[in-house]
């Protein structure tokens, strides 16, 4: 397909994504380009904020936006216990 520029870009990030093949990519980067520029910025900053926020715990590897989690800082927690697996 032969589009404009930044379009054929968003196909092909979009094809990056599991699942998500050429009529996929084409009918989501349609889609964005009908809707407002605040949604567009909105999705683009929220795969932002979860690459720059959203971190893997240090002590369980658990997904957390603190590292260690919460339920690792937790003072009841045995520490001792974390490495039961
Ligand atoms: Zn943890």
């Amino acid at each position: 397909m032969i589009g404009p520029k930044a379009l054929d870009n968003l196909v092909q990030e979009l094809l990056r994504l599991p699942g998500v093949g050429p009529k996929t990519a084409q009918r989501l980067a349609f889609h964005l380009l009908k809707r407002p520029k605040a949604e567009a910025e909105a999705l683009a900053q929220a795969v932002v904020n979860l690459k720059e926020k959203v971190v893997h715990c240090s002590v369980c590897c658990g997904i957390t936006e603190q590292d260690p989690c919460p339920i690792c800082r937790s003072p009841e927690r045995n520490p001792a216990l974390i490495c039961v697996v």
